[in-house]
């Protein structure tokens, strides 16, 4: 007998699409035979973790066959003391993916509207999808968040707002009075989830830090991760500023051991290493250029990005990253952002960014 599943799903999860990652590596070397193929796919770090992480993670090594500590004591107080905030205010995730559920779990019920932007990132639509919840997409302007509009769209019903600054995939970004200004507009009862995945990489004086923010605005979260500039996308390690009041909220959702004991080591660790952090910002700013000033050369348009990628306008962007394939270069498709015309491509170190340059130029031309 089978068993019709998907009609016994709840509702929301029935019509959700998966969320889609970059294809890993060893699925292209074994689908098309190519060797020495290069991912700019998911916005990792080309240098890779701080040596420093990785020492940590191969010290606590021998120790897991214990649980972690579920409290993540070490690793709180080290980011208590780079950020400035009490531990309390802490929510440690497994990745930052994680603290951004736990967000909408505790405020989002079966119903309840969600708000976010188009283009953003789709990890919020299958939160809310799957808790129940009803989506409200608001349409972006000039590729990046219109606050005003999103502002607008909160109702009575709605309970959650995503914010994501620097966007991801699109790579934009608003100021300190755009984001002081919607923060004031939004009522305190609606929670305001400002994702700051790619905090580290934004370098324009305007860019706002949503940890100034925490102590006026009791309703606001802020979701970093260890996954991006500290290159510890593998290990999943993320969190959340909140208030405490908040954070108590968070943690009562939060599986207990949610962050693995190597996480916890190499992710302490890496907060220590600044020399790292310089390294990966200065790589990543000499890279943007690389690839605006190839962009250019083609001929191709390109979405300025205050992140570690950026969206280029290909044309038949399908196309494109199916001749990239054959030429050994992932980068990321986005036609499920509703951005089919556009390719999203991470940055990566000089000699990467010169060979998708390379295959781009010959798959455009193909
Ligand atoms: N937010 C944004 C905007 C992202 O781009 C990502 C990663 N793609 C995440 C959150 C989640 O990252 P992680 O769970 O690895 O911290």
């Amino acid at each position: 007998m089978t068993l019709d599943v998907l009609s016994l799903a709840a509702p929301g999860v029935r019509t959700l699409q998966p969320y889609v990652p970059g294809k890993p590596l060893e699925e292209l070397e074994r689908q098309y035979g190519v060797q020495n193929a290069i991912k700019l796919a998911s916005n990792e770090n080309p240098l890779g973790p701080s040596p420093l992480a990785l020492a940590a993670a191969r010290a606590a090594l021998p120790d897991i066959a214990r649980y972690p500590d579920g409290g993540g004591f070490a690793l709180k107080r080290a980011l208590s003391a780079r950020l400035g905030v009490d531990t309390g205010q802490i929510t440690l995730g497994n990745g930052s993916s994680d603290v951004i559920e736990f967000a909408a779990r505790i405020f989002l019920a079966p119903g309840d509207e969600a708000v976010f932007s188009q283009h953003a990132f789709a990890m919020y639509r299958i939160i809310t999808q799957a808790i129940g919840g009803r989506c409200v997409e608001v349409p972006a302007r000039d590729w990046g968040h219109d606050l005003d509009a999103m502002a607008r769209a909160v109702t009575a019903h709605t309970r959650l707002v995503f914010i994501t600054n620097p966007n991801n995939p699109t790579g934009t970004w608003f100021g300190r009075a755009a984001l002081r200004a919607f923060l004031e507009r939004v009522p305190t009862r609606v929670l305001v989830v400002l994702d700051e995945a790619y905090f580290e990489y934004a370098d324009d004086p305007d860019y706002p830090d949503g940890i100034a923010l925490l102590n006026e605005f009791p309703n606001l979260i802020v979701a970093r991760t260890f996954s991006k500039v500290y290159g510890l996308a593998g290990l999943r390690v993320g969190y959340s500023l909140s208030s405490a009041a908040l954070a108590d909220l968070l943690n009562r959702v939060r599986p207990p051991f949610n962050v693995n004991s190597l996480a916890l080591a190499a992710a302490e660790a890496a907060l220590a290493d600044d020399e790292h952090l310089r390294k990966t910002v200065q790589l990543n700013r000499d890279g943007m250029h690389q690839l605006a000033d190839g962009f250019r050369g083609l001929g191709l348009a390109h979405i300025p990005s205050a992140g570690n990628f950026v969206c280029v306008e290909v044309g038949d962007a399908a196309r494109v990253y199916e001749q990239l394939l054959r030429r050994g270069v992932i980068v990321r498709p986005v036609a499920n952002y509703g951005m089919p015309r556009h390719l999203r491509v991470t940055v990566g170190l000089p000699e990467e960014n010169r060979r998708f340059l390379e295959a781009l130029q010959a798959a455009l031309q193909s």
